[in-house]
């Protein structure tokens, strides 16, 4: 005979984590509810398996790196007539994700770019993929960061890891030839195994303002939009327009 510190030990060994630390009631429920051994089974590791889950998104969307919370039912279409409600909707059903494919949302400051980029990835999240989210500031810093403690190739295949990489404001200032080579590498890492979302104020043509390396910025590009739908976004910045609205005049941000 099993007594209950025996199962226990034999749950931890399992790690049986959830299902463990609830197990008292989880066999009261077998008696209050007349389960067959079978049905009680069943709810053991459905709830298990359920707890799991609950936590593997819980830590994805902590890892994600989401400082801002934008989503997509708080887009308004109406304003922002370059995109349709319709072709945001498609991509929900995530296959760029599972096909490896790219978005990239191109115009200028204010129009929803990275409104639309974080409200996708929040729902990606949801879907249990894990993202992350960075904006090309920051990613600069991290790979220089790992770069001169000479761990860019782990910094990279940690990075790989993720299945959505978004990259955030690309083009909002230019970077040095050290920082054009780590970009490289890691979109080079990432082509045709992870998907990648990049905003930025610049098209293509205009993409060698940036990189300073005219042949890094060529292959970067070539491999961001091989397997990318692009978004052209127009239209008049939100900020400015709320900013009217709320009549207070002048100075809108640069992003
Ligand atoms: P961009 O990244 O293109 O510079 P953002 O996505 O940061 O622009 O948008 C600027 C601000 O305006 C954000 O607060 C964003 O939530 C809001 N915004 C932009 N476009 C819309 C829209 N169509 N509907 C609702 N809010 C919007
Ligand atoms: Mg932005």
């Amino acid at each position: 005979m099993h007594s209950f510190d025996d199962v226990n030990r034999m749950m931890r060994s399992l790690n049986l984590k959830y299902s463990r630390e609830t197990l008292s009631t989880l066999l009261s429920h077998a008696g209050d509810q007349e389960l067959s051994h079978l049905q009680w089974t069943g709810m053991l590791l459905g709830y298990e398996l359920d707890e799991r889950e609950r936590h593997r998104r819980a830590t994805n969307r902590r890892q994600a790196g989401i400082q801002v919370e934008k989503h997509l039912d708080d887009f308004d279409y109406r304003h922002q007539t370059t995109i349709t409600k319709k072709q945001v909707q498609q991509l929900l059903d995530f296959q760029f994700i599972d096909h490896r494919k790219n978005l990239i949302f191109i115009g200028p400051p204010g129009v929803g770019k990275t409104h639309l980029a974080t409200g996708i990835a929040l729902k990606a999240l949801e879907q249990g993929y894990k993202v992350w989210f960075t904006t090309a500031l920051a990613l600069t810093e991290d790979l220089e960061m790992a770069e001169i403690k000479g761990r860019l190739k782990a910094r990279i295949a940690q990075l790989c890891r993720y299945d959505l990489v978004v990259i955030d404001e690309l083009g909002y200032l230019p970077m040095n030839r050290q920082n054009n080579h780590n970009l490289f590498q890691l979109i080079h890492a990432l082509y045709e195994y992870r998907s990648v979302i990049l905003t930025t104020n610049k098209d293509f043509n205009r993409w060698g303002d940036f990189f300073v390396d005219e042949n890094v910025a060529v292959p970067i590009v070539d491999r961001l939009i091989h397997h990318a739908q692009l978004f052209m976004l127009g239209g008049d910045s939100y900020r400015l327009k709320q900013k009217m609205a709320a009549g207070v005049p002048g100075g809108v941000g640069q992003n």
